[in-house]
């Protein structure tokens, strides 16, 4: 069984690899995907909001914790290890680098987004890092923020814009966005400038 329900969020059971692996192929094969990296608080959040609950039932969700994979075990469920956001955003961008893919980085203090940015098109340069924005911006600025990156086409969006907030505004313009897989990274952003 290739799904483990922690009170009532479906988590994949796939281990670390076994994830690069299947969201690679979904890219591939144009199959839009929205990863949500889920830690007990946004198992919580789930839990008491009905709205956010069905954007995490629509999505791929990973379990981003520890405490994700003990509940596992007490329920008797598949899930070996943990699948963090930053980890799993290096290994799409080592993907990204293999295969050309375009990259689209939004979220995080300009500063740090910008030292980001440099850092990963060192580390991944054939990775093609189409666009790049700080994840503060008014409301207004919005509609031209999609439409960038729709018009950018990446097949990696990354948002860091804080969770859940980051998950909400993905699926708010998931339609629009143009990207293949598009996944919210928290505070990865930070690590990676750091
Ligand atoms: N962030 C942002 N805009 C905001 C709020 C947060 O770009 O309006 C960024 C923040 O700079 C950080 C990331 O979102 O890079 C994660 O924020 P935080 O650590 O507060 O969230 P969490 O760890 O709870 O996901």
């Amino acid at each position: 069984k290739q799904v483990a329900t922690i009170l009532d969020v479906p988590f994949t059971t796939r281990g670390f690899r076994e994830t690069v692996d299947h969201i690679t192929e979904r890219i591939q094969g144009g199959q839009k995907t929205h990863v949500v990296t889920a830690n007990p608080e946004i198992v919580m959040v789930a839990r008491e909001n009905r709205a956010f609950r069905s954007i995490v039932e629509q999505a791929y969700v990973v379990p981003d914790g520890i405490g994700i994979v003990y509940a596992a075990k007490w329920t008797n469920q598949p899930i070996y290890e943990r699948v963090t956001g930053v980890e799993l955003l290096e290994a799409l961008m080592a993907k990204a680098d293999q295969h050309q893919w375009g990259v689209y980085l939004l979220g995080a203090k300009p500063d740090v987004i910008h030292l980001a940015k440099d850092k990963l098109s060192a580390r991944y340069p054939n990775a093609r890092i189409v666009g790049c924005r700080d994840g503060y911006f008014r409301p207004e600025e919005e509609t031209q923020i999609v439409q960038e990156i729709a018009e950018a086409k990446p097949q990696l969006l990354f948002v860091a814009l804080g969770a859940p907030r980051q998950d909400e505004w993905m699926a708010k313009y998931r339609d629009q966005l143009n990207a293949s897989l598009m996944m919210g990274v928290g505070g990865s952003f930070d690590v990676i400038s750091g």
